[in-house]
């Protein structure tokens, strides 16, 4: 049972968290993320430090610490048990001005001030359940939460490390807890598993311990139909593929981490999404079940750059495809679309602006152009060639809007286009009407 920030973002957010994973005696991993707000001040730290404004840091620390100090207060208010909290919160509120009045201050620094968050969310749960002779042992991310030398989960590691400390836990305990988003890399050192990394905590100790079921619980009663951010009319989706909900979370629905589905996915654990604020509400399934001749949902990612090459022709066509991918394998960088024609090739990147080394190299090929400020929509659904239709409905969907790159037929779950940032919000709006709104996505529904 994962719990993100607004789940954990009080004292009063915290004992309801306490109430639902003690409500059965199932064997349960409890994972939490830091109280909302928490990482984002840490970030916010960490670059003011980085920009050698010690007074800026200091000033963001203390507002911190007095909100750790009131909810300290209210969820330990007998006087014996705050003093033992906040001896241990204000360990890392010593920890983190200590690091203000250094004189250096490196990356690894950095990580160690992000790491906390979750560090505090854990440690005050855990006195918490004891407060309430409640039997629940830690289990200390950074002694089994590891990734390799291409920042990748070490799933091996993982497994081994997370097995040995259950198996040294006293025997017959039933809840563990644990810190999501921290981790060791490669080299020992403290690192993180990338912003909403705590999903990913989740689902990588779901497939180390082959649990019966992962549960993602948030603010929200499961994956919605589109970003409620942006738009007002979405629904939940009740279920979801494994494909679906990977490619949601990698395009941008935020509810989940990019990457956190593919433990999942490659041991068929499935994943549900609750909602901590109405624990009753069906939330959403992801499983290899899922419903047909459906349009499901809509996601964006922003940040994007558009890179067309136009070939020189001194290659033959294949030769100029596979030097292009090359380039990006070497320079590390991950395409996300293609669309190409006899003579070019366009491709999506995730980041602000092409390398100039890369684009030095694009140029020995032909002759490039670049987009910035795009983003990527994608729609996720019943997407098999031999279904009929919703392409259509898709792109009649946009008759108004300037698409730069369309994909479709990568899998059999999507289809995404490329637009311009400033025409995301109406692509969203659009699409929620057409596919959702009152022309049901039920296929044949627009005839
Ligand atoms: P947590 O702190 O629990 O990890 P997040 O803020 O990371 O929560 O994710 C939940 C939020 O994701 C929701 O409050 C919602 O605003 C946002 N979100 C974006 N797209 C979607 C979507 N398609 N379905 C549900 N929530 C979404
Ligand atoms: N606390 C981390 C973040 O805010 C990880 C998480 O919440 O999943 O990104
Ligand atoms: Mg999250």
């Amino acid at each position: 049972m994962k719990f993100g920030g607004t789940s954990v973002a009080s004292a009063q957010r915290i004992a309801h968290v306490a109430d639902l994973i003690t409500a059965t005696d199932e064997p349960k991993i409890v994972v939490l993320s830091a109280m909302a707000g928490t990482t984002n001040a840490l970030v916010e730290i960490g670059h003011q430090l980085m920009a050698h404004h010690r007074h800026e840091a200091l000033t963001i620390l203390t507002k911190l610490k007095h909100k750790y100090e009131q909810e300290t207060q209210l969820l330990f208010p007998d006087k014996h048990s705050y003093d033992r909290a906040w001896t241990l919160v204000n360990e890392t509120f010593f920890f983190l001005e200590q690091l203000c009045y250094s004189d250096t201050f490196t990356l690894f620094d950095e990580k160690k001030i992000l790491a906390r968050g979750e560090l505090l969310s854990t440690a005050m749960m855990l006195r918490h359940l004891e407060d309430r002779g409640v039997r629940a042992v830690g289990l200390p991310a950074l002694e089994y939460m590891r990734t390799n030398k291409q920042a990748e989960p070490d799933e091996d590691y993982i497994q081994a490390h997370l097995s040995e400390l259950i198996k040294r836990a006293p025997e017959g305990t039933q809840l563990f807890i644990t810190e999501g988003y921290i981790c060791r890399n490669a080299f020992g050192d403290i690192d993180n598993l990338q912003r909403g990394g705590s999903d990913y905590t989740a689902t990588l100790i779901g497939a180390a311990l082959e649990v019966d079921e992962i549960q993602i619980w948030t603010d929200i009663d499961g994956m919605h139909n589109n970003d409620p951010r942006i738009v007002d009319a979405t629904s939940p989706v009740r279920r979801l593929h494994f494909e679906e909900a990977s490619e949601l979370a990698y395009f941008g629905a935020k509810i989940l981490h990019p990457t956190c589905i593919q433990p999942a996915k490659r041991r068929h654990i499935p994943v549900r999404l609750l909602n901590t604020m109405a624990p009753d509400a069906p939330g959403t399934l992801i499983s290899l079940d899922t419903d047909k001749d459906m349009i499901k949902a809509v996601a964006a990612k922003d940040n994007i750059t558009m890179i067309r090459i136009r070939s020189n022709h001194q290659l033959s066509h294949w030769s100029f495809m596979g030097k292009v991918f090359a380039l990006f394998e070497h320079h590390c960088i991950p395409i996300d679309m293609i669309a190409s024609t006899e003579a070019s090739i366009s491709l999506t990147i995730e980041r602000s602006t092409l390398p100039d080394d890369l684009r030095h190299s694009l140029q020995g090929l032909g002759s490039i152009d670049v987009e910035h400020d795009m983003t990527i929509v994608c729609v996720v659904g019943d997407m098999e060639w031999d279904n009929v239709g919703f392409e259509a409905q898709i792109l009649n969907a946009l008759s108004e809007i300037p698409v730069h790159m369309i994909s479709y037929g990568g899998s059999d779950y999507n289809l995404t286009v490329l637009v311009e940032a400033a025409d995301k919000r109406r692509t969203l709006l659009a699409l929620s009407d057409h596919l959702f709104g009152s022309k049901d996505a039920k296929k044949g529904a627009d005839k």
